[in-house]
This record gives structure tokens, C-alpha cells and sequence, in this order.
């Protein structure tokens, strides 16, 4: 007979936190429609099967793990009943809602439950749910970073401090990020993926190379400690520069294992507080991080169920051009503009690159160019390694693609070629030149920058932080031929 109490946890689901007692039956399924249904990146698939293959080991017999073509066919071979935490996305949520003899628990792996997030929304009146907001809150309901009832140090922003170009020199002085080594189950693994994808069984996008990301909680927990003792104190000030050499910069490269569950978000976040109660990091590198994951990570969460289905279908600037062969391909070696090469590659290369490429060369990109935002979304979702729907809305539709119409930030997130020139090193060496508009050197951020403006005139006039660039639109000289350019450009 089994027993009553087995907790099916979803391969997103891979921490002691999901279960009530460490000696907890456990059921994992590995489905192998979910692989096939998308063109993951290669290192994405690899590293979930990792991760998923670690955890059936490590438990043992504790736990049944079956490989199966699906879920409904993995849950046929099961005998009796079971629980599940709340699952990451809305198409697993309704099918574990209609099973029978599994019971939905509340989700697990975040800070803040769904019932905070609503309150504070309901009084937020319709206006914008901006998420400073939402942070202090959670702030306040976790008791992270407060002296008394107020934030440590005075302020709860210090943002101000966080916005340093990078170093003149090219690169931050700190020892790589941790790397995981692979193992027997790796080996597996990528002979697996090997084989699936002769069959014809399996696509996947980008490269595969060795395992960059922690898949077990062992090297969750190390990936962690060796970030808080050598990039956190320089996580603050640099954590919106970009650096061609330097990927990585000061950031964490922590979001695979925390989306995996290897990692409970609080965890990180006590970590962080902790090594700037001791001294260890400034306050500004501190808060840097916590903003990211009790403020950011939290808010998207809870944006992706509060807005519902139809969020992720949002096209309000009405974008409705397909993702190029070159950018769905990451084809980075035919791409001239140095910034969108750099990252593409680090996509391809290793399914990863940090915030601001993300918002600001790609996304970016995209926006300007009019791409459909549904299509990039799902661009996002298996390109990267960290990508999972949740995340997607939010940070996509809503903050890069601006295509919910402003419910989560107040201006579109497009800039030119100056604001990458002021915050990374990659224009000094580029064909482009970030100040040109027009002839052979137009920096494709530069004009599409302008080309964005042009196309959205009507539709952003109301926007009142966006007023002083729409003012300057009309001033622009030769502004059709800017327009007439980037609309005819191929590739950058
Ligand atoms: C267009 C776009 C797409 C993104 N796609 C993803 C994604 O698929 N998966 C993902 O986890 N993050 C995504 N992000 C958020 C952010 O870029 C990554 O979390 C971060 O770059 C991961 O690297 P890191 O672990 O070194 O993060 P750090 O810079 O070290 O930040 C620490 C942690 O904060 C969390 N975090 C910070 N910002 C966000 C955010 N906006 N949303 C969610 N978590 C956040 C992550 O867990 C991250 O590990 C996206 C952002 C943008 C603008």
C-alpha cells in the first residue's frame, strides 16, 4: 500500500523546502513530451534533466521516479494518493487542480504569499503596481534589512549609489564564478540528449557545452557562499554595467537555482543581510541584492498570477513583426553591432547574460524593431536557462515590451546607442558610432531608438515621462530618413 502522505514535486520543485519531513515519499516525473514540445536551448534541457536525475538519486528509494512520454502517463503507474505544492505555471496548476486523488497545496520557493501581494494591489487603485512599492512591503513583512520599523541605514533605495558605468580597465578584479563539475549523471544525461536529438526525437537551440549551474543542492548552497564572500561587495555599485570581457561582472548567476527550487529565496536573502551585519559587504551591495530577490523576483511571481491568462497575449503598441532567423537562431557571428553580438553569444554560448543585456540590448532591440511580443517571449523562455512562464510576463510583456500599456513600469524601456555607450565598453570598438543616426555608422539602437518614437507617437503621447523625447521627435532632422533606414535594415 503507499503511503498517504507521497509529495509529487515538479522538476522546479527540487528543494527540502517542498517537503514537510526530510524522510517524505516523493514521486518525480521526468516527461519527455515537455522537451519535445519546445526548442529548448541545449543547456537549459540538460541542466533540468541534471537537476531532476540528482535529486531521484540522492533521494533513493525514498522516492519513485518515473520517465515517461507524459505526466498523465507517469501518474497511471502511480498507486495512491498524493499532495503537490502549488506548481510554477497556470497550465500545470489546472492539471493538477483536475486530478483526482492529488491534492493542490499553496506554492512554495517564494518569500511572499499570493494574499500579500493582492492586498497591497487592491489599494493601489488601478494605478500602476509598481514594484518599490510592493518591496517595502515585503520588506517590512519579512523583517529584512529594518532597523526598528524603518530600513536599515535610513533609506530604502539606494539605487542612486547602484548605477556606476563599469570600470575604465574592462573587467572587475574578482575570481570566476563557482562552477559546478560534472559528473556520471551528466555523462548521462548529454548522451540522452545526444541520442534524442539523432532521432530526430528532439531540437534544441544555442550550444552545449559544460555545466555552468548548480542542479543538485549541494552546489546550490556553494554557488551561493561563494558569491556572498567574493561578488557581493561589488554587486551594488556595478549592477547595471555591462562589460564585454567580463559577462559576469559582480552578479550572482544564482536565478537557475533558485527557479530549479534548489535555493529558497529567504535563504539568499539572509545570506546577504548577514555578511553586511558583519561588515562583510557595503549596505549598498547588500540592499542591491535583496531588491532583486525579495523585491523583483517576488514581484514577478505574483504579477504573472494576478494579471491572469490574457497578460501574456498583451500587444498594446501593436508589434507584430516575427523574431528575424538570425536573433531565434542566435546566430551572433553574423551581427555587427558589438553590444547584440556580445550577448547574443553569451545566449548561445551559455544560455545566460545578465539583467541589462537582457532589458536593454535585447529586449531593447526587440522593441524597437516592433517584434511581436508573445513570440519574443517565448524566445526568452527557452533561451535561457533560468526561463520559466512565471518569469516571462512580467519581465517581458510587461517591463521590456512595454506591451501591457504601463501596469508595471511608466515608460517604455528604449533607449539609444548613448545609454549602452555610458554603461558598458562595447561601443569604442563597434562599426556602429552611438551618436550617429544616419549613413554607414548609424548605431541600430540609435536610429531604432527613434524609429520606436516615430511609429508610437500617438499611442505614447499621453505618457508623461516620455514628453521631452516626443517634443525633440519632430526636431529631429532627416527624420524619415532615419526612419526610412533602420526599417530597411536587415541585420545590425
Ligand atoms: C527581458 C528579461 C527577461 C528575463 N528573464 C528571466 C528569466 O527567464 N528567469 C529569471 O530568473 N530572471 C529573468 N530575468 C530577470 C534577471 O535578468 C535575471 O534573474 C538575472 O539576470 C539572473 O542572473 P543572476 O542570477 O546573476 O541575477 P542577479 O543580478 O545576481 O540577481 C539576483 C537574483 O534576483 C532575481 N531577480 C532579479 N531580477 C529579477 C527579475 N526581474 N525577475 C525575476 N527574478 C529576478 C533572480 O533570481 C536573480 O538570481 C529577466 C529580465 C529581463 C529584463
Amino acid at each position: 500500500m503507499a503511503d498517504p502522505e507521497r509529495r509529487w514535486c515538479f522538476a522546479d520543485q527540487l528543494g527540502p523546502h517542498f517537503l514537510d519531513r526530510k524522510d517524505q515519499p516523493v514521486l518525480l516525473i521526468e516527461s519527455r513530451a515537455v522537451l519535445r514540445r519546445r526548442r529548448f536551448h541545449r543547456q537549459k534541457a540538460h541542466l533540468v534533466l541534471s537537476a531532476l536525475r540528482h535529486r531521484a538519486a540522492e533521494l533513493g528509494d525514498q522516492a519513485l521516479f518515473v520517465q515517461a512520454g507524459t505526466y498523465r502517463e507517469a501518474l497511471a503507474r502511480v498507486r495512491g494518493p498524493l499532495t503537490v505544492c502549488g506548481p510554477t505555471s497556470r497550465a500545470a496548476a489546472e492539471f493538477t487542480a483536475g486530478l483526482d486523488g492529488v491534492t493542490v497545496l499553496p506554492s512554495r520557493g517564494f518569500a511572499t504569499g499570493r494574499e500579500h501581494f493582492e492586498e497591497w494591489a487592491a489599494g493601489r487603485d488601478g494605478s500602476h503596481l509598481l514594484m518599490e512599492s510592493f518591496y517595502r512591503g515585503a520588506r517590512r513583512a519579512t523583517g529584512t534589512l529594518m532597523d526598528g520599523d524603518g530600513p536599515a541605514g535610513g533609506r530604502w533605495n539606494l539605487d542612486k549609489e547602484n548605477r556606476e558605468p563599469p570600470p575604465p580597465d574592462g573587467e572587475l578584479p574578482l575570481p570566476t564564478p563557482y562552477r559546478p563539475e560534472e559528473d556520471a549523471i551528466d555523462a548521462e544525461v548529454r548522451e540522452y540528449l545526444d541520442a534524442a536529438e539523432r532521432r530526430g526525437e528532439m531540437s534544441f537551440v544555442g550550444r552545449d557545452g559544460p555545466r555552468r549551474f548548480p542542479a543538485t543542492r549541494t552546489e546550490a548552497r556553494r554557488a551561493l557562499r561563494h558569491f556572498v564572500e567574493n561578488r557581493l561587495p561589488t554587486f551594488g555599485p556595478y549592477e547595471d554595467a555591462m562589460l564585454a570581457a567580463d559577462p559576469a561582472m559582480s552578479h550572482s548567476f544564482l536565478s537557475a537555482a533558485l527557479n530549479l527550487g534548489l535555493l529558497d529565496p529567504m535563504e539568499c536573502v539572509r545570506a546577504a543581510e548577514r555578511a553586511w551585519r558583519e561588515g562583510a559587504v557595503p549596505l549598498r551591495s547588500a540592499e542591491g541584492f535583496v531588491r532583486q530577490v525579495l523585491g523583483w523576483r517576488e514581484y514577478m511571481w505574483h504579477v504573472y498570477w494576478h494579471f491572469g491568462r490574457g497578460y501574456a497575449r498583451r500587444n498594446a503598441l501593436r508589434a507584430r513583426r516575427r523574431l528575424p532567423r538570425w536573433f531565434a537562431e542566435l546566430d551572433a557571428d553574423s551581427v555587427d553591432a558589438r553590444c547584440l553580438s556580445s550577448v547574443l553569444r553569451n545566449v548561445r554560448d551559455q544560455g545566460w547574460t545578465h539583467h541589462i543585456p537582457r532589458l536593454m540590448v535585447l529586449g531593447n532591440y526587440a522593441l524597437q524593431r516592433g517584434w511581436h511580443p508573445a513570440e519574443l517571449s517565448d524566445w526568452f523562455h527557452r533561451c535561457f536557462v533560468d526561463g520559466y512562464e512565471w518569469v516571462m510576463a512580467g519581465n517581458v510583456i510587461g517591463m521590456s515590451q512595454y506591451a501591457d500599456g504601463g501596469r508595471i513600469v511608466t515608460k517604455p524601456y528604449a533607449a539609444g546607442g548613448s545609454y549602452i555607450n555610458r554603461m558598458s565598453d562595447f561601443c569604442h570598438d563597434c562599426v556602429y558610432r552611438p551618436t550617429a543616426r544616419t549613413g554607414e555608422e548609424a548605431c541600430p539602437y540609435t536610429g531604432g531608438y527613434w524609429w520606436f518614437l516615430a511609429r508610437n507617437e500617438e499611442r505614447l503621447s499621453g505618457n508623461w515621462r516620455l514628453a521631452p523625447q516626443l517634443r525633440n521627435l519632430r526636431r529631429i532632422d532627416g527624420l524619415d530618413d532615419v526612419v526610412a533606414n533602420e526599417r530597411a535594415r536587415r541585420r545590425p
